[in-house]
């Protein structure tokens, strides 16, 4: 039976499809289906279809393709011979830091992500946690984006830096947790790591020969936007918005350099939203993920990159992800519906209204 998924097609996410052995204080699971991508089409499926760009080895059930052909447009999954990557995490009594204990790349390891051409129309573009390399990859091959968010983790922090550094220039959204907003910026302050980050996306500016291919000098839409999950206590969201913002008028004025952006409170709209509180979670995995996705497809949904819509996105975006926290891997993000979304959107609603 087919999900109540939307049929827009313009949003692509290229992420991991895995399969993950997860370790909570409140049980454990072996090689279940996984991965940033896997978790983003199960979240964006409630406003918009998201299509795919991942590999996945001839390991993969039959059935874990189901479950993605019926939430998202598979027809860009590649299948190779060899390994679908494994991760294996054990999260700590507090659920909110994790050890991983393995990462096999398996066949993404030689993974070259060719779009078709469907796919390299997307207005929408998510490069979900993967090798930076591959989400360069894949945004080199967008004839046009509107809107290009990115994930990343601790992982290809470590391992992956410089090339991580250049695919952050080229994006509207960052969406990351907060160790790893504060390993990237070598900050400990959140406020100081934004300043930092925002200033590390400096090259994506109005001005820059490639913005007049982004939709965004609409009204009201922010120059860069950074969001830094905290788990369970919510998000901090900095949107630079104020002095970057250059008047038709003066277009003949200088490139800011990256370093104008540093440390720019000033420039900084700030918004904060909580978790919606629980008291059910028994694995975190995949909830970034999962915030990801409907942030994105509510976005690609309305096709309104304006400030005001992103936050909008954003209290969707956490109500979607506190439902994966409540099952072990996508069990319990597979089996909600629009409904359930929008009761405790509700809900949600009222624990922040006063
Ligand atoms: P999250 O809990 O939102 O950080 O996402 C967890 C998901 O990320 C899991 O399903 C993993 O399969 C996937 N994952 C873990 N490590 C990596 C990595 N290095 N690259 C890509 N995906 C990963």
């Amino acid at each position: 039976m087919k999900k109540n998924t939307s049929q827009t097609s313009n949003l692509l996410c290229v992420g991991s499809i895995a399969y993950d052995s997860i370790q909570t204080p409140f049980g454990k699971v072996n090689k279940t289906l996984g991965g940033s991508a896997s978790y983003f089409a199960l979240a964006s499926r409630f406003f918009a279809k998201s299509s795919l760009v991942g590999v996945v080895g001839n390991d993969f059930k039959k059935t874990d393709i189901k479950i993605l052909k019926d939430n998202a447009d598979i027809s860009g999954l590649l299948v190779a011979k060899g390994k679908t990557f494994h991760w294996a995490g054990k999260y700590h009594y507090d659920l909110n830091t994790r050890d991983t204990l393995k990462t096999s790349l398996g066949v993404f390891a030689g993974f070259k992500p060719g779009l078709n051409d469907k796919q390299k129309q997307a207005k929408y573009v998510f490069l979900g946690n993967i090798h930076p390399k591959l989400q360069l990859d894949v945004l080199k091959q967008i004839d046009a984006p509107k809107f290009v968010g990115l994930d990343t983790m601790n992982f290809w922090i470590d391992s992956a830096l410089p090339d991580l550094k250049k695919v952050i220039k080229q994006i509207n959204l960052l969406v990351i947790n907060d160790s790893e907003a504060r390993q990237l910026s070598g900050e400990h302050n959140l406020v100081k790591c934004a300043g930092k980050i925002l200033g590390m996306m400096a090259e994506y500016h109005p001005l820059a020969p490639s913005y007049s291919k982004r939709g965004n000098a609409e009204e009201g839409a922010p120059l860069k936007t950074l969001i830094i999950k905290q788990g369970e206590h919510g998000l901090l969201m900095f949107n630079q918005n104020l002095s970057l913002r250059v008047h038709p008028k003066q277009s003949n004025q200088r490139l800011p350099r990256p370093s104008d952006a540093l440390g720019a409170s000033k420039d900084m709209d700030i918004f904060n939203l909580p978790g919606f509180p629980l008291e059910d979670v028994i694995d975190p995995t995949g909830a970034g993920d999962s915030f990801a996705g409907a942030l994105m497809g509510y976005l690609a949904k309305c096709d309104d990159i304006s400030e005001t819509n992103i936050k909008k996105a954003c209290a969707k975006a956490c109500v979607v992800a506190s439902f994966c926290v409540q099952g072990f891997g996508i069990s319990k993000l597979d089996k909600i519906k629009l409904p359930d979304i929008e009761k405790r959107l509700t809900e949600y609603k009222n624990l922040i209204n006063f």
